[in-house]
């Protein structure tokens, strides 16, 4: 073998062995976490006995838990997301799935949505009654038709097309639900005499009979984020009411140039706020981190609006925010860097 040529396959071996090395490097420091959340609301510290505070915390755990595993495996942000999302659905102690609060009328209408970040694809359901699993149909809405939400019976008849699990609308059916709006539907009367008029009345019922509403936002290996939200949106709700969770770029949004974001609040605010969106415009245009914009969002300009409620929100470098301007939100998280949180009240 002449010289340069040695030196040539020894140069070329080498780099190989360096690309390779780099590569696997990559892989490994690639950080990828989720966060999740049960709702934000008025959460009465002195009302949550000790068992109800270690019930919810079990189950955000478990699903946080169940999504990081996904994760850890290597498989998509989307599996991660839908998996932790449905334990919470099919848990009678959030709202949404089993669990969802009554409409004024007595029945569920549900709402859902997911957003991958890569593709910027987006799927969403809203007012559905008879999907087991909202967040299933939001994810076959983004995948397997050309459209990005789809409402009420229609929704329901692309389920069908698609096999999805149907139930009947008294599946979703809790006393405690039931209770609250026996609770809420008293207190909308009582305001209605005084105050003459329903939508008055309407406005001015406490955030206690309001809130509830699960999501996950993750980060997997191939830096890929996702986020989704499925909820049953607020008591009493009225007249085929939509609220957020379904609305891209309100309740959910995610974007690998900056971040992933699942809300929970009055809905109402989080539209007309377009506060998921809003959050991840801020660290794109002023390039400022996610912490920070998160912050402004929740803490002073809804804050400012009159809007309560919380977000999760991840970035691709794996950072994680929580904020929330009302007594508590349900929430856990997760990262590859060791760190995990699960909790409730601002103190946790
Ligand atoms: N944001 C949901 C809605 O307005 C409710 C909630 O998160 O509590 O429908």
């Amino acid at each position: 073998m002449n010289k340069p040529f040695l030196l040539a396959t020894v140069l070329t071996v080498a780099t190989s062995q360096l690309l390779m090395v780099n590569t696997a490097q990559a892989q490994q420091e690639q950080a990828f976490a989720i966060a999740i959340h049960g709702g934000a609301g008025t959460i009465n510290k002195s009302n949550m006995s000790k068992e109800k505070r270690l019930a919810y915390e079990t189950k955000l755990k478990q699903a946080r838990d169940t999504g990081y595993a996904l994760l850890a495996e290597g498989k998509s942000s989307q599996a991660a997301v839908i998996a932790a999302i449905q334990i919470l659905e099919d848990s009678p102690l959030f709202n949404a799935g089993k669990g969802a609060v009554y409409t004024f009328d007595g029945e569920h209408e549900l709402d859902a949505s997911i957003m991958n970040g890569k593709t910027l694809n987006a799927g969403a359901v809203s007012g559905v009654k008879t999907i087991k699993s909202p967040i299933a149909l939001a994810e076959k809405v983004m995948e397997k038709s050309v459209h990005v939400m789809l409402s009420g019976a229609g929704a329901e008849v692309f389920a069908k097309q698609q096999g999805l699990a149907l139930v009947d609308n008294s599946y979703f059916d809790t006393d405690a639900r039931y209770q609250s709006l026996l609770k809420a539907k008293k207190k909308l009367a009582e305001q209605e005499k005084e105050l003459k008029d329903f939508q008055a009345a309407h406005k001015s019922l406490g955030n206690e009979y309001k809130y509830g509403t699960v999501g996950a936002v993750a980060l997997d290996k191939s830096g890929t984020l996702t986020a989704g939200t499925s909820t049953g949106g607020m008591t009493a709700k009225r007249f085929g009411r939509i609220g957020d969770a379904p609305i891209i770029g309100a309740g959910t949004y995610a974007n690998n140039e900056s971040c992933a974001v699942s809300a929970t609040g009055h809905g109402e605010y989080f539209i007309r706020y377009h506060v998921a969106a809003d959050i991840c415009a801020r660290m794109q245009y002023q390039g400022i981190s996610l912490e920070k914009a998160a912050d402004v969002v929740i803490n002073d300009v809804l804050v400012k609006a009159g809007g309560s409620g919380g977000i999760i929100a991840i970035d691709p470098a794996g950072n994680i925010a929580m904020p929330f301007n009302s007594t508590g939100m349900y929430r856990a998280s997760k990262s590859s860097n060791g760190e995990e949180f699960v909790g409730i009240f601002k103190d946790d």
